[in-house]
């Protein structure tokens, strides 16, 4: 679905991406794990060119998408992006939240796109926060309806930077289930996390990242019950 080849980004003259070639299959959930710094959300926001890359490719279903000429909003469409602060509308109501993207950038009609939104609402088990405002729901409501927001849109695949780590620890749960249910329907995903537990529970791959590299990669077993590299072996010493 998605494939980045010799992947660089740098900001001035410091390189937070070596040169990554991953890839990631239709269906696949890949987390993505490793210390603060070593280019985790650089590379997710590579990926649907929030950053755009110093060097190499991005090519998204067989498409090069970072090069010149490419209508980059219609692609971002496709991908759904989670992030740690929520970035909802503070303006807009929960059920306007949801619907503002397919109507303002799909242009789907109102009653069709109040209609995805009112579903997805149901789905995150919120259908009575439809006409509050952001600003009355708890941490963990907030992440979900940025969810639903993203779902809205119809993406092919979603990309979770920390999705959780702004959240109090009750809250956690109700937003990785939310996810957990997504990968077992079959979205693709791209989730950078601490949530050991969920990686190793719902991933299907884990990448390691470290000093701007995927240092170490493979199934949750293999990350680990048996990690290679001593980079690997001392982050997770620390983390679980
Ligand atoms: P992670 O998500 O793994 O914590 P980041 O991708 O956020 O890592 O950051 C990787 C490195 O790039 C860090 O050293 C960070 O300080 C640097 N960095 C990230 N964004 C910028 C930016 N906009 N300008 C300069 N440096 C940045
Ligand atoms: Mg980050």
């Amino acid at each position: 679905m998605i494939k980045t080849e010799k992947l660089t980004k740098s900001y001035g003259d410091k390189q937070v991406l070596k040169g990554i070639d991953e890839q990631i299959n239709s269906g696949e959930v890949v987390v993505i794990i490793g210390p603060s710094g070593s280019g985790k959300s650089t590379f997710l926001r590579c990926m649907n060119l929030l950053e755009e890359p110093t060097s190499g490719k991005v090519i998204f279903e067989g498409q090069e998408i970072n090069k010149k000429g490419v209508n980059i909003d219609s692609i971002r469409t496709k991908m759904g992006m989670v992030f740690q602060s929520f970035n909802l509308f503070p303006h807009l109501t929960v059920l306007d939240n949801i619907m503002i993207g397919p109507q303002q950038v799909k242009k789907v009609p109102k009653d069709k796109a109040e209609a995805i939104a009112r579903k997805l609402l149901a789905r995150m088990g919120m259908s009575e926060k439809a006409d509050v405002y952001p600003q009355s729901l708890s941490g963990g409501q907030k992440q979900r309806i940025a969810i639903a927001r993203a779902l809205a849109m119809e993406p092919d695949m979603m990309l979770f930077d920390e999705p959780t780590s702004a959240l109090d620890p009750e809250m956690v749960g109700e937003v990785l289930q939310v996810m957990k249910d997504l990968a077992l329907e079959g979205m693709t995903m791209v989730v950078v996390t601490h949530e050991m537990g969920f990686a190793k529970e719902v991933g299907d791959r884990i990448l390691f990242m470290d000093e701007g590299q995927v240092m170490e990669q493979g199934t949750p077993d293999e990350i680990f019950n048996h990690p290679k590299n001593e980079r690997t072996k001392d982050f997770l010493s620390k983390v679980l």
